[in-house]
């Protein structure tokens, strides 16, 4: 399908890009996405993917908005404090983009639950349900598109194991949950470091979805707020490890 006048306007940067194009504006707008988390990743994340044009994104949170979540979760306002951050994030984008498709999910996502996006992006602040969304991803063969950030850090990577044999998933990378987890609400977390990290990650599903560049898959992204840095290191798979090894 052609693009219309309009989206040719609204797009015009990304056509004039090589890697993206006008095929590449296409894809985007014929993908749909699963984001689980509409926080401080899922929330800008997700409105970067919107205003990409992006036809359909699933969001997933049981939350509402909290006074204290506006140091970092920039989508949303003081207005918004006690709604819905699902309901709340999903009338952000559909304002910045008016053509896209928004599922609201306002419940907490488990592995009950169908994903009704061909990428998934675990924008969730625990391991729990990081550990669950790594095996339903592996298992349904689609991309985990995966961000964290604490203090002053902040990670990022793209699992494949379900899609390319041999590449790592989330649990080769953490194989349990670490006996110092703590809540980002217990830890604190710097609001610049969780919009890197949301970027890199809608960055990231960007990539994948129209095919430029090298996606960080095998690799984890690191950046380190306050030395000013940021590295990758390559991840191996984990034969032993419970969801992908063997
Ligand atoms: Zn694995």
């Amino acid at each position: 399908m052609a693009l219309t006048p309009q989206q040719l306007e609204r797009h015009k940067r990304h056509i004039l890009l090589k890697e993206i194009g006008g095929p590449g504006v296409q894809k985007l707008l014929d993908a749909r996405i699963s984001i689980i988390g509409a926080g401080a990743l899922g929330g800008p994340c997700a409105m970067y993917l919107a205003a990409a044009g992006v036809g359909e994104i699933e969001i997933w949170d049981n939350d509402v908005v909290d006074r204290s979540n506006l140091q970092r979760q920039v989508q949303f306002t003081e207005e918004d404090i006690g709604q819905s951050k699902v309901a709340r994030l999903a009338q952000r984008l559909k304002a910045a983009a008016p053509d896209v498709r928004v599922l609201e999910r306002q419940q907490r996502w488990s592995e009950a639950y169908k994903l009704a996006g061909s990428i998934l992006i675990d924008a969730t602040d625990n391991f729990e349900t990081r550990f669950v969304l790594n095996r339903a991803a592996h298992a349904l063969g689609r991309y985990l598109v995966s961000g964290a950030a604490t203090r002053w850090s902040g990670q990022i990577s793209v699992f494949a194991s379900g899609v390319q044999p041999g590449a790592p998933c989330y649990q080769c990378f953490v194989p349990e949950t670490p006996p110092d987890a703590e809540a980002c609400e217990d830890a604190g977390v710097v609001g610049p470091v969780t919009g890197i990290v949301a970027s890199h990650m809608a960055l990231e599903t960007l990539k994948l979805i129209t095919g430029a560049g090298r996606p960080l898959i095998g690799q984890i992204g690191i950046i380190d707020g306050l030395g000013g840095i940021s590295r990758t290191v390559k991840l191996n798979p984990d034969t032993d490890c419970p969801v992908c090894g063997g």
